[in-house]
């Protein structure tokens, strides 16, 4: 069976999907595997390197023409159109916020597989989950570009020239990334709060550090699969305001806040900003077109605030630790693609909770339950169909 890497396509994707040592494992599994030319330059990996490992160096059409291509970001219509019927696309599809794309997979008659579909709970599916890698990533990052905005300093500081003291950060949503950003930020000496609706939280923010924020005005919100639900428009108001003061006391925010199927909730509001101290920072890792835990968040984009707030709409921060997130992701895809092999070949059984859960077309039709147009949910609204994130900050929009 032929396995292949293609170079991504999507803006600023620094990532592969492959690194050299995942290359040798799938050899030593019996796969070959074919890189198209060029594929790791983002991630500083050579062709050269590559070819050590025992992959073949090829051009994109020969890539393309793979038994299965693995790639990290959603493919480009050029891309779609050059596969075929039966032929395995692996990669982070987000299917829920662009059904054009699941259909032109359909279409073209593709077997597509969706990392970030994974059912995260299941034990097997754990050295698959990229969803988790990347967060690990990306809370990272998020500490270290919040550190690096941010005018003062983290820790303690006791010079002849005078006491600096501690930066207090705020982390807002405790999933992966926002323990890793609070561990992150606490290892950098600062003092460090966290909240979050799920109420297990509270002891795994404890347990990296950080002292649990509780509200008075939301109760709990978990929601299913270890996620949290949306909250209601009374409840969204009140966490809103009450988040406010709390806020308006942190040198620097961190924001996390997702709800599967959901545009992200709007935490930091317009007035929230105001109350903020000029030389805050905000992170907002929730930044997405439809707008993201911080108003006025642009992906990709700082801005300062007419009051002297910055705000970095942090979009891509995996991919700013290319690397990194190329050798985890390479871990999850190989993982997934040996799980999806039986004697050499794809052995597609959709009665397998894990494969059900990935697998989101097959035989020119698609097959995921949560993706079938019968069967209507607020995971596959149509991105074009969403409102105004400013008149609609949290009401049926598709986390990106
Ligand atoms: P996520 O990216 O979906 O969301 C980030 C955080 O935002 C979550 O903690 C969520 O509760 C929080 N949030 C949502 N709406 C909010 C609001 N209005 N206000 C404040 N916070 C809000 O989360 P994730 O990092 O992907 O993790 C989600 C869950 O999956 C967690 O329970 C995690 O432990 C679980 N998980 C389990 C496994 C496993 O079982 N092995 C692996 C990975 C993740």
């Amino acid at each position: 069976m032929k396995v292949s890497v293609v170079k991504e396509t999507a803006p600023g994707e620094r990532r592969v999907a492959l690194v050299p040592e995942a290359v040798v494992k799938l050899r030593a599994a019996g796969l070959d595997v074919l890189v198209e030319s060029g594929a790791g330059e983002g991630a500083w990996l050579t062709d050269d390197a590559y070819a050590e490992a025992g992959a073949s160096i090829v051009s994109r059409a020969d890539a393309l023409a793979a038994d299965a291509v693995l790639m990290v970001s959603r493919p480009d219509a050029r891309t779609v159109a050059a596969l075929r019927p039966g032929q395995a696309l692996i990669g982070l599809l987000s299917p829920l916020t662009d059904p054009d794309l699941v259909r032109s997979l359909a279409d073209a008659g593709v077997v597509a597989v969706s990392i970030d579909m994974i059912p995260r709970t299941l034990p097997r599916a754990q050295p698959m989950d990229a969803l988790s890698s990347q967060a690990n990533i990306a809370g990272y990052k998020a500490a270290l570009v919040g550190a690096a905005e941010f005018g003062r300093f983290f820790p303690l500081l006791i010079t002849a020239a005078g006491t600096a003291r501690p930066a207090k950060v705020l982390v807002l949503g405790v999933g992966v990334a926002g323990l890793q950003a609070i561990g992150t930020a606490r290892r950098l000496g600062a003092i460090v709060s966290a909240y979050d609706v799920r109420p297990e939280t509270r002891t795994e923010a404890e347990s990296v550090g950080a002292t649990f924020i509780e509200l008075s005005t939301v109760g709990p919100a978990a929601g299913e699969g270890g996620y949290a639900r949306a909250l209601t428009d009374d409840e969204r108001l009140a966490q809103q305001q009450e988040l406010t003061g709390h806020i308006a006391r942190h040198d620097v925010i961190i924001t996390t806040a997702q709800v599967p199927g959901r545009r992200p909730p709007l935490l930091v509001t317009e007035d929230a900003l105001k109350a903020m101290t000029a030389g805050s920072v905000i992170v907002d890792m929730g930044a997405s077109t439809l707008g993201g835990n911080v108003t006025g968040s642009v992906p990709g984009q700082t801005i300062v605030t007419e009051h002297g707030v910055t705000i970095i709409g942090a979009s891509g921060l995996p991919s700013s630790m290319s690397p990194a997130a190329s050798a985890m992701y390479a871990r999850n895809v190989s993982a997934l693609l040996m799980y999806l092999i039986k004697d050499g070949e794809l052995a597609l059984d959709l009665s397998d909770e894990l494969q059900a859960g990935v697998v989101i077309t097959s035989g020119g039709a698609v097959v995921h339950p949560a993706l079938r147009p019968s069967q209507p949910s607020p995971r596959e609204q149509p991105l074009r169909d969403q409102q105004s994130p400013e008149t609609e900050p949290d009401e049926g929009a598709v986390r990106e």
